[in-house]
């Protein structure tokens, strides 16, 4: 394997002494990166949830090459220009309905951040105080300060602890007990919070952790009835990640401010959205300019991104994508029922093209560098998998084929026999 190891490159979540190396990719294509020695990985996790169809989609690198002859960043404010102005009426007929505004900006984090803060500044022009977030336990939300205070606190956020603002925290919905995450979301309204925050279906940082459709329907009952505003953060499950195109569509859900980010360009380039309903941008119209949303990205609604996008939800029209997922769906149930009374797995489960499972790991003994072990095992094998501690998932771009899936699972079952708790 072509390993880098001396580079002047910091890595995202990477702990250097113990993986000093990277793989160097020259080339991506479908759902495979080649390295520079040729050497073949499976994207089995879409390059960490970005990329849908497959790797540099032909319509979307076109779509970028055309826009590059006309534009590249152009200040957003005072200015506009087509790719934004399409792809937010595109975007506001595709979201539910009522989603009529599109605020730009460039990152998962970004866009969570900018709903919160939309979500403060509603209250407060409404001359309201308000400002506490309510938010699921394990939550992920981004790694900025603001994502961290609302996602999970784990090892991982422990030095920026004093930084973090407190949150109300809500049991996750556990199956058979999600009355008591109903009940914890009710006393927390009761104390008037600005918003509830939530990954809608499925938790993915968190383990890819599921619950009901009727939960997460009731939990925006619950904010609707106390005039709670309900922000759904679809940055990991937007674009056919959970079956269909939007998570909350399978509970009949309109979030009064959603975050889409991930698959917005089919995972080509950086771009993020956050929409919201009327009442909340008319919250900020006033003759006083201090009632204003003062956010602004460098590079908001970049136009090549934008393009990017709107070639992705041309893709979608054609309908392939959709029948595509619906066949994923199938492949990867399929693939994960011989795993369901497998002694050497907890927790088999699968939402959409998504599919999960808790490796039973001795005690003590390699929990805390299982993650990594696992990684690297994978990866000798040439399949790109990066489990969540002992939960390996398999979360593909769409364009795979059966039997690539299989090479993924005959190595998770090959994973079991050396490093289950009965090897
Ligand atoms: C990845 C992710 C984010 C953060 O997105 P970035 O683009 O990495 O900043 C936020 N929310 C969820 C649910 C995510 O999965």
């Amino acid at each position: 394997m072509s390993l880098v190891t001396e580079s002047p490159v910091w890595r995202p979540f990477t702990q250097h002494a113990l993986q000093p190396g990277a793989v160097k990719i020259a080339r991506a294509e479908g759902a495979w990166l080649e390295a520079e020695d040729g050497k073949r990985f499976l994207d089995a996790i879409s390059s960490w949830w970005v990329i849908t169809h497959g790797h540099r989609h032909p319509a979307i690198m076109q779509a970028i090459r055309e826009e590059t002859e006309w534009l590249d960043q152009i200040i957003f404010a005072g200015f506009t220009h087509e790719p934004a102005e399409a792809l937010a009426r595109r975007l506001v007929a595709l979201t539910p309905p009522g989603l009529d505004y599109v605020f730009y900006s460039d990152s998962g984090s970004t866009c969570v951040e900018v709903a919160l803060k939309m979500a403060l500044g509603f209250w407060r022009n409404r001359g309201e105080t308000r400002t506490r977030i309510v938010a699921l336990e394990h939550g992920y939300h981004g790694d900025t300060i603001g994502t961290m205070s609302v996602g999970a606190r784990s090892p991982f956020n422990a030095p920026y602890e004093p930084l973090l603002y407190e949150v109300s925290r809500i049991p996750f919905p556990t199956r058979g007990r999600e009355q008591e995450t109903l009940d914890a979301l009710e006393r927390a309204c009761r104390d008037r919070p600005a918003a509830l925050l939530v990954e809608p279906l499925i938790l993915g940082a968190g383990g890819m952790l599921i619950y009901r459709a009727d939960t997460l329907a009731e939990m925006k009952r619950i904010c609707a009835h106390y005039g709670v505003l309900f922000i759904a953060d679809e940055v990991m499950t937007g674009f056919g990640r959970t079956g269909t195109l939007f998570a909350c569509e399978q509970a009949g859900v309109v979030p009064d401010i959603a975050c889409y980010a991930k698959g917005l360009t089919g995972g080509a380039l950086p771009l993020a959205v956050t929409m919201c309903k009327r009442e909340i941008f008319e919250a900020h119209l006033s003759p006083e300019r201090a009632r204003a949303f003062f956010h602004s990205s460098s590079y908001t609604a970049n136009p090549i991104a934008c393009a990017a996008a709107l070639a992705n939800l041309d893709v979608w029209a054609t309908g392939e994508p959709a029948a595509r997922v619906a066949a994923l769906c199938d492949m990867q149930a399929t693939r994960l029922a011989r795993f369901a009374s497998d002694a050497r797995f907890s927790n088999a489960r699968r939402l959409g093209i998504i599919t999960a499972l808790d490796l039973n790991v001795a005690e003590g003994g390699y929990l805390a560098t299982i993650a990594l072990d696992l990684m690297r095992f994978f990866n000798a094998r040439g399949l790109l998998l990066r489990p969540l501690g002992p939960t390996i998932y398999v979360f593909p771009p769409y364009c795979v084929e059966a039997a690539e899936l299989d090479l993924v699972y005959d190595a998770i079952s090959e994973a079991a026999d050396c490093f289950g708790a009965s090897a």
